[in-house]
């Protein structure tokens, strides 16, 4: 763990709605649409390339069934994945990150204007500052939301 780094404090402070030894899953706390949340790797890792074999065979059902609650939670319609490696690539915070966002129809001007807003998420979430952030209370009642339905579809 990285006491630096955001995400470490996230996935060890209990801000995952959906966690097991090898990811997390937490909310933005400054989203772009409702519905918009990361998964991390438990480890402090800059890079996908550090990935192990185990947290790689992981990752896509951790992915699918993160993506899953958003869109129940969310009444989603769709969603698009994202992830950005390197600074070149727009990655601002030195922690392995995916973007989920749920999508819905014209919930933007234009289906592919997510894109610009995730690309620049990182420099928000760093920011604390940022009137588009969540108050503390707000993140807290949706990941405690977005937990109760990850342990409904579990029961299942
Ligand atoms: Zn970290």
């Amino acid at each position: 763990m990285n006491t630096d780094c955001p995400f470490c404090l996230n996935a060890n402070n209990n801000k995952a709605f959906l966690k097991n030894d090898h990811f997390a899953a937490i909310y933005n706390i400054a989203p772009i649409l409702p519905g918009h949340a990361l998964v991390i790797p438990i480890r402090h890792i800059e890079s996908v390339f550090n990935l192990n074999d185990k947290e790689l065979s992981e990752l896509g059902d951790f992915m699918k069934q993160t993506t899953r609650i958003l869109l129940k939670a969310f009444n989603g319609e769709g969603f698009d994945w994202s992830l950005q490696e390197a600074e070149s690539a727009g990655q601002s915070i030195h922690h392995v990150h995916f973007h989920i966002v749920i999508r819905k129809t014209n919930d933007l001007e234009s289906s592919g204007k997510w894109y610009p807003l995730v690309s620049q998420n990182d420099q928000i979430l760093l920011d604390s500052t940022q009137r588009t952030r969540l108050s503390k209370e707000e993140l807290l009642k949706i990941t405690e939301y977005l937990a109760k339905i990850a342990m409904d579809g579990s029961e299942k």
